[in-house]
């Protein structure tokens, strides 16, 4: 399956539990990657243009205008080359995706790096369950084909490099794979 912008540069949406390594993958990807990608941490992107209906403090968490977000990132995805970073994917369209990565890490790693960020406890909870019960996996398995849905591991630095190097060959491959279609057209 290819998206709309196959043409210009692969659309990546790197996933996961909040703390697994997603904006620290993604930072590095842009560095690595031999296609020049757009990073677009979507957290940031929401509060920066005001795309929330409430913030809850209790949570420390915002409501986010879904039709609005999908409205803003639309012209981005279509022109390609752009990694999407956020804790949930199941509402970007599946048109838009290439790949999609949905890291995962140890539960009682993860909650060191999330009470290291200063979470509040229920926060932290919330998020080691939903890591356990593997829901941003499971929500990218049901959202997207199988195909181009691929889980690692982001426990340790040595995982973050493989796991880039391996982003960067898919990356390869994919365009590639596009230089020869259109050779055969
Ligand atoms: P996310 O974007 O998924 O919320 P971050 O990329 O902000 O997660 O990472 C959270 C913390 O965990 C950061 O301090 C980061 O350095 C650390 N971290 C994430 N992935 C790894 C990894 N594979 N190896 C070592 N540290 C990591």
């Amino acid at each position: 399956m290819s998206s709309e912008s196959s043409s210009k540069g692969p659309v990546i949406i790197i996933t996961g539990t909040p703390g697994t390594g997603k904006t620290t993958h993604a930072q590095l990807l842009v560095e690595e990657s031999p296609i020049p990608l757009k990073h677009i941490n979507v957290g940031e992107f929401v509060k920066e243009k005001g795309l929330y209906e409430s913030y809850d403090d209790e949570w420390q968490s915002y409501t986010v205008d879904e039709d609005r977000l999908l409205d803003e990132l639309e012209p981005i995805v279509s022109a390609g080359g752009v990694i999407l970073d956020w804790h949930t994917c199941e509402l970007f369209p599946e048109r838009w995706a290439d790949l999609v990565v949905v890291l995962r890490c140890d539960h009682s790693k993860l909650w060191d790096r999330l009470e290291k960020r200063g979470y509040p406890l229920k926060k932290i909870q919330e998020n080691n369950e939903a890591e356990i019960m593997e829901v941003v996996l499971d929500e990218a398995r049901s959202s997207y084909s199988q195909e181009i849905v691929v889980e690692l591991k982001s426990e340790g630095t040595e995982d973050l490099e493989s796991n880039v190097a391996r982003i960067v060959q898919w990356i390869n491959a994919w365009r590639a794979d596009r230089e020869t279609s259109n050779v055969e057209s």
